[in-house]
């Protein structure tokens, strides 16, 4: 499966009078699908599906989510403050982070849960709330994800304990007499669902190892097609897996084990689109390409430049006239050679052209399957583009501004001067 295009000239149009261009334009109804299947993940005894809120933050992707019942995976505790800022009821918010703020206790109080990440966590986490119940992220020694920098498993991965250090996490656990309710591993984006069904069996060793566990959350990663070739996991098929092995477990230990998953790139990855115009073109003659330049780049989407990744891409005519094909290289509008929007699939050094319809200037232009790590990931303000607005398309149709565009000055408003 790949994303689809959502949007026609006519809401293009509609868009570009109420914000302008570039912008990101959210799909209600496709969040609302995507949330539909999470919330259907096969379990044999309960299931709590978490957003991880980092893939697109915006509040009211939070609040709609939080309203067909998600709860929430944040990465630091400013996710936290976030989330809490935009609504969402602390009690429904988990935090695994690669960074344990300094306030952490007091967000515990306020009703947040932590999954503790590494051995120094453990103890200031021991050390300031001893007697607490804790969430322990292990690495258990394999990972898997899309590329190598999204790969947070195995050896060369500094997320999560390492899962031999289960004595030393023990002792610590007995010494600050801390309550082990669950159990959590994220071993990649992108990860292959056969990796991902033998990581579930070496996380129902570690719930083994903690008699007090009740829940294991194995976290996100499902894979996403967003261009045609690529595969799209199917919970389902996975789920039913992971379900049996559930069952087993209860049948061999007595213990019925609470499942969480908490995807980020599933939920939202093509329910966003980037709208763009074509601002310029250029070519580099017989032995060449022909460029199209936009007026988005890395400073609305960095996965190409970053992962190789592959975003499906749609011209949309500004004008009725008649339009051929043509290959091109589509580039930001950045002063970077890096900023290219159609590098070879995981290889972002090289130039991949792609086959589009023929475009002229002031053509509406749509990267789609934009809706993980786009919008919260960009390089923002590189150049001094102002950050870009956001729309959402309700399900009626009606176009919502949920963001601004940024007001230059706020780019440095931050600044002080002193000379
Ligand atoms: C990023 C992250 C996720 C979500 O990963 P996706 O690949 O977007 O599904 C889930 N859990 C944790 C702890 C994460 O860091």
């Amino acid at each position: 499966m790949s994303a689809k295009n959502f949007i026609d000239r006519e809401l293009a149009e509609q868009i570009q009078s109420k914000v302008g261009t570039p912008c990101y334009v959210y799909s209600e109804a496709a969040l609302r699908e995507s949330a539909a299947k999470v919330l259907a993940f096969p379990n044999a005894y309960g299931l709590t599906a978490r957003y991880a809120m980092k893939a697109s933050p915006n509040s009211n992707i939070l609040r709609l989510f939080a309203s067909m019942g998600l709860h929430f995976d944040a990465s630091s505790g400013y996710e936290v403050r976030r989330a809490i800022a935009a609504g969402i009821e602390p009690q429904r918010i988990s935090l695994s982070t690669q960074e344990l703020p300094e306030d952490f206790d007091s967000l515990v109080e306020s009703g947040i849960s932590v999954n503790i990440c590494s051995i120094s966590q453990l103890k200031r986490y021991g050390a300031a709330l001893p007697g607490g119940k804790v969430g322990l992220r292990f690495n258990p020694g394999l990972g898997s994800g899309g590329t190598q920098r999204t790969n947070v498993g195995g050896p060369a991965s500094s997320f999560g304990i390492w899962h031999e250090q289960l004595d030393e996490v023990k002792q610590l656990v007995e010494k600050y007499d801390l309550d082990v309710f669950r159990i959590h591993s994220h071993i990649g984006s992108g990860s292959d669902p056969e990796v991902w069904i033998r990581v579930v069996s070496m996380n129902l060793d570690l719930v083994d190892a903690f008699p007090s566990v009740t829940h294991l959350n194995l976290g996100g990663g499902y894979k996403v097609g967003r261009v045609e070739g690529e595969k799209t996991t199917d919970l389902q098929v996975i789920g039913k897996k992971m379900k049996v092995e559930f069952e087993e477990f209860a049948n061999r230990t007595g213990r019925k084990i609470h499942l969480e998953v908490e995807p980020g790139t599933y939920l939202v990855a093509n329910c966003t689109s980037i709208l763009s115009r074509v601002q310029d073109e250029t070519a580099t003659g017989e032995s060449g390409y022909k460029f199209l330049k936009l007026d988005t780049g890395m400073t609305d989407n960095t996965r190409p430049s970053m992962y190789g990744a592959q975003h499906p891409m749609w011209v949309l005519p500004a004008d009725d006239s008649k339009r051929g094909e043509e290959d091109y290289i589509v580039v930001g509008h950045c002063c970077e050679s890096g900023d290219i929007l159609t590098p070879a699939p995981g290889d972002p050094e090289a130039l991949s052209p792609r086959r589009l319809t023929e475009a002229r200037l002031g053509d509406y232009f749509v990267i789609g399957g934009a809706g993980a790590y786009c919008s919260s990931m960009s390089s923002k303000n590189y150049n001094s583009f102002p950050e870009s607005a956001e729309v959402l398309v309700r399900e009626g149709g009606r176009v919502a501004v949920i963001r601004e565009r940024q007001p230059l000055e706020q780019i440095w408003a931050n600044e002080v001067a002193v000379l």
